[in-house]
């Protein structure tokens, strides 16, 4: 932490903290840890980066994430050692990991980036468990921000989006797409009917908002999006 400033510090602190802000929060936060301080603030991203080349030895960073169904942005620590759920998670038994990598495996080659909570509990497990400690495995991952549950459907949370994408990229190639707008992993949003092309719900909505072509023209083909 060599040359970082208090402001750097106190930045750092409140969102290990809060482990995850939204760039209001962030915008606040900042200009919080100047006014103890009494600094002007300047340049949010200099400042970031400043404290991210100081978190390089431990393997850590603030990185910037986008919520999916919302297109809002979310800054967060992570660990950048993301390849290795192991090491990701060393404070995790065995058996809680070997559910959760089921878990991803089965949302990201599912159609539309979820599973059912019934579904996730009928998965087939290499090992003998039951139903209700596979149930308190996935409470437990959705606690600790890595799954979000809703309508009874389990997705990945924003976190899980940003940090474990290198775990997903390196385990998954060819099940994993990136939105044509956005050019992010994307698990929830649509297709197109024509050429497969996927896009996120909001990429899709400002496109076409700021689209001068032909109504609902897929950015890619041309052809209708939404044909049915
Ligand atoms: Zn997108
Ligand atoms: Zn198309």
């Amino acid at each position: 932490m060599g040359d970082l400033e208090d402001q750097h510090k106190i930045f750092l602190q409140s969102l290990m903290w809060k482990k995850i802000c939204d760039y209001d929060e962030v915008k606040t936060l900042y200009q919080k840890c100047h006014d103890k301080v009494n600094v002007e603030p300047g340049d949010l991203s200099t400042f970031i980066n400043k404290i991210n080349e100081n978190l390089k030895p431990l393997q850590m960073a603030i990185q910037k994430g986008v919520d999916e169904l919302t297109g809002k942005s979310y800054y967060m620590l992570i660990n950048r050692n993301n390849n290795n759920i192991s090491r990701l998670f060393p404070q995790n038994k065995v058996q809680e990991l070997e559910v959760f990598k089921r878990i991803i495996a089965s949302i990201v080659k599912s159609e539309d980036g979820k599973i059912s909570s019934t579904d996730a509990l009928n998965l087939q497990m290499d090992m003998k468990i039951m139903k209700k400690e596979i149930n308190e495995i996935l409470l437990m991952f959705k606690r600790d921000g890595w799954l979000y549950e809703e309508e009874g459907y389990y997705f990945f949370s924003t976190r899980a989006i940003t940090e474990l994408q290198p775990f997903f990229r390196e385990n998954y190639p060819d099940d994993i797409s990136s939105c044509y707008m956005c050019k992010n992993i994307i698990f929830q949003g649509s297709s197109c009917e024509s050429c497969n092309i996927k896009l996120h719900n909001y990429c899709k909505k400002s496109y076409f908002l700021r689209s001068t072509s032909k109504p609902n023209a897929c950015p890619a083909c041309l052809q209708n999006y939404d044909a049915a």
